[in-house]
């Protein structure tokens, strides 16, 4: 059983039980996946290492972790061979538990991922002819409800761990066979987070990108995604760049700004609606933080740039916000924010229950060209994986299966009570 303390999540009122970042387990030992370099050397010094000592053996151990993907201290070559089994007796280094692995006929692959104290999420991996885009999850549920997604009908569990979702990524390499090879790196090294050269390149690569884009929402649980992400982006940890990193939010405001300047990554908005009633209802954050609101704080992220755009995603649902007007009226507020963005459009992904419909083809082609005749690009996200319920949106564990129907008699009845 993991220890949960309560944790409260930004902009919400309600205490959420988020795991610590370190979980006991039930053999004593401290499980070291997610943990930063000055933590993993606490905990050695801790155990009775020297300052000195502490301080090297962290450095070897996180680039073996991180850099390398091992798990087993007798693995890491460079570390003394009577040191290794004293790690092994107090530490362990640890993955999320696998319980099902699925693959799409177009080469889509799901994993259902499960926590140590029991809780189910899944992550996905996109491959495509230039690149491979691992979609990351933050949280088991959502505390939103956004109508025409999956994931919201699940009720928010709790965060994930930073060990949690930096441990989706370090699954994928373990299931694509992508770790590193070759020396490790030292100090002068070091990569200059700017440089894409030494970094983890597509070269060959299968998993080139990351998106934060499975179940939860990232900004409700900044600080752990926060902490995952710098693992990842770390010359020494995964060194995957930050300019293929891409979070996506439904519009949590006062975090946005933070998410610019201690993360760094691409920005991703779930727009879905340009008019009050109609975003409203898809998106209700949108009661909280409105549509003008939240582009003015797309206008504000740091480091979006012509050469960094803001991606917007819209949802294309059938006679709810696909029309000849809304797509104009998108440019037209695109254009009043000056936004350097861009328009991702994705087919509404059906699930049972939903009670929406993807709109018709000839729509979107005419909704996409209006906004490009704006002089934004829109191009139209091609749907991927959803004979295996992978697609954007269609996450969700089976843990809290309820339809739209269901859902809507509970609040009928809660309201009543
Ligand atoms: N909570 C964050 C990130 C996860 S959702 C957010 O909302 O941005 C990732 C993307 O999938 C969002 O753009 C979301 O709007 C989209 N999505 C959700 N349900 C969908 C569905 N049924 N069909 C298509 N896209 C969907
Ligand atoms: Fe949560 Fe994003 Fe789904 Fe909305 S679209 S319910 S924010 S996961």
């Amino acid at each position: 059983m993991a220890d949960t303390a309560l944790m409260t999540i930004p902009g919400l009122s309600d205490p959420v039980p988020a795991a610590r970042d370190i979980t006991p387990r039930e053999d004593g030992r401290i499980d070291l996946l997610g943990l930063p370099r000055p933590r993993i050397r606490e905990l050695f010094a801790a155990a009775g290492l020297d300052d000195k000592a502490a301080k090297l053996r962290a450095k070897q151990v996180f680039h073996w972790l991180y850099h390398r993907g091992v798990t087993d201290f007798e693995a890491m070559t460079d570390i003394a061979k009577t040191m290794r089994p004293w790690l092994a007796e107090r530490f362990v280094i640890g993955r999320p538990e696998i319980v099902e692995a699925q693959h799409s006929v177009d080469g889509t692959r799901k994993w259902l991922l499960r926590t140590a104290d029991g809780h189910d999420y899944e992550m996905v991996f996109i491959p495509d002819e230039t690149r491979g885009t691992l979609c990351v999850s933050s949280q088991v549920g959502c505390t939103l409800n956004c109508t025409f997604c999956h994931t919201g009908t699940m009720k928010l569990v709790r965060n994930l761990t930073p060990g949690e979702i930096v441990g989706q990524v370090m699954l994928a390499r373990d299931a694509l066979g992508e770790w590193p090879k070759g020396t490790m790196i030292s100090d002068a090294d070091m990569i200059d987070e700017d440089d894409e050269a030494g970094h983890y390149t597509a070269d060959g690569r299968l998993l080139t990108n990351i998106v934060m884009m499975g179940m939860g929402e990232p900004l409700y649980n900044f600080d752990h995604v926060r902490d995952a992400l710098t693992l990842v982006m770390d010359g020494d940890g995964l060194a995957l760049s930050k300019r293929r990193i891409t979070l996506s939010t439904s519009g949590v405001i006062p975090m946005m700004e933070r998410c610019g300047q201690e993360i760094g990554v691409n920005l991703a908005v779930s727009l879905h609606g340009v008019r009050k009633e109609v975003r409203d209802e898809l998106v209700p954050l949108n009661k909280k933080y409105g549509i003008e609101e939240l582009l003015q704080a797309c206008a504000d992220y740091p480091g979006a740039s012509n050469a960094r755009r803001i991606t917007f995603e819209y949802v294309m649902i059938d006679g709810k916000n696909d029309s000849d007007d809304d797509a104009r009226e998108l440019v037209r507020l695109l254009k009043a924010y000056n936004l350097p963005a861009k328009v991702n459009l994705i087919p509404f992904n059906p699930w049972p229950g939903s009670g929406y419909e993807c709109s018709k083809p000839d729509r979107i082609r005419a909704f996409s060209n209006i906004v490009f005749e704006g002089g934004i690009s829109a191009p139209v996200r091609t749907p991927r994986g959803r004979d295996i319920d992978a697609a954007c949106g269609q996450l969700k564990t089976a843990a809290e299966k309820k339809s739209r129907a269901e859902r809507d008699r509970e609040a009928a009845k809660a309201a009543l009570d």
